[in-house]
């Protein structure tokens, strides 16, 4: 199977610099080791209609481009579906019908972890369940055998993450991130992640998951986010900080491209030509406080 480093945005709405930079370092990672470098649109949720095309359109205007088709989540859930029937057959999911404010309110088990699912509906009788499913739809939820799992991330070294028996299915029957992106990342032949250090930590959840499906575990880079002037994650309220924004105010895409270069010690320029000089050990390990340039 082919070896691919990828990039995952959810089409919720333009993409900020933020996530310009995190895609530029996907593709720098992936091509500096020789992978191929591809693009899924992880639209299960929050996605806006128009918001898929703006988001590729903006990838090409600073020069990522990827080796594949694009794979979107609403067309693949029968593999989702497929995974969740398989960890079924061997005992490792569950019904549960607690609401978000059952499980806020719940007591939590001893020695759980702090936002760990509280295991209310893991132990239900048969017959608990029947009169529960009248009631309320029930989401999916993996049955962990363990309370955390450890990583290795190119950038933060060692790190060791709480697993509980996270959502697979959501109530509403969506395919839950957690399950979508560990299936699709096995089925792409993705053996290299590199996204925002806010995913951090999910990644133990997905590692466990992966090996548990019988899927390769990747490599994970984790990179910093980009930060307002308060060292607070980039968001659209922050001014202008999309293309179509900064374009608006005479900074044109090409420019954006050679700031977010420049923001990683790299010469200004085509990425191609970026590409010898990225180093992973030499990546600055701080986020990236942006400034909104003049134009
Ligand atoms: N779709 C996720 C996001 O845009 C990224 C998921 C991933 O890279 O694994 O935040």
């Amino acid at each position: 199977m082919t070896s691919a480093g990828r990039f995952a945005p959810s089409p919720s709405g333009e993409l900020h610099v933020g996530n310009l930079r995190t895609a530029v370092l996907a593709w720098l990672f992936a091509k500096s080791t020789a992978r191929k470098f591809l693009l899924r649109v992880e639209d299960l949720d929050r996605a806006r209609s128009g918001a898929e095309a703006e988001q590729l359109r903006d990838l090409e205007a600073i020069g990522v481009r990827w080796d594949a088709a694009v794979v979107r989540q609403t067309e693949r859930t029968a593999l989702y579906d497929d995974a969740i029937a398989r960890l079924t057959a061997e005992g490792r999911t569950y019904e549960c019908f607690c609401t978000r404010r059952e499980i806020q309110e719940a007591p939590s088990a001893p020695h759980a972890p702090q936002g760990a699912y509280p295991g209310t509906c893991r132990e239900l009788s048969h017959a608990e369940r029947e009169i529960r499913r009248a009631s309320r739809p029930a989401s999916i939820r993996l049955r962990s055998d363990v309370a955390e799992w450890a990583v290795e991330d190119q950038l933060s070294g060692r790190f060791v993450g709480m697993v509980d028996d996270f959502v697979l299915r959501r109530n509403d029957g969506v395919t839950a991130y957690n399950l979508a992106v560990v299936v699709d990342d096995a089925e792409q032949g993705i053996d290299q992640v590199v996204r925002g250090d806010d995913l951090l930590p999910s990644t133990p959840r997905q590692a466990y998951l992966a090996t548990l499906l019988g899927a390769p575990v990747p490599e994970y880079a984790h990179v910093p986010l980009v930060v307002n002037h308060d060292g607070v994650r980039l968001a659209k309220r922050d001014g202008a900080v999309t293309l179509g924004d900064l374009a608006a105010v005479g900074i044109p895409a090409k420019r954006v491209r050679n700031l977010i270069l420049e923001s990683l010690g790299l010469p200004a320029g085509p990425l191609e030509d970026a590409l010898p000089f990225f180093d992973p050990e030499r990546l600055p390990r701080e986020p990236w406080v942006w400034k909104t340039p003049t134009g």
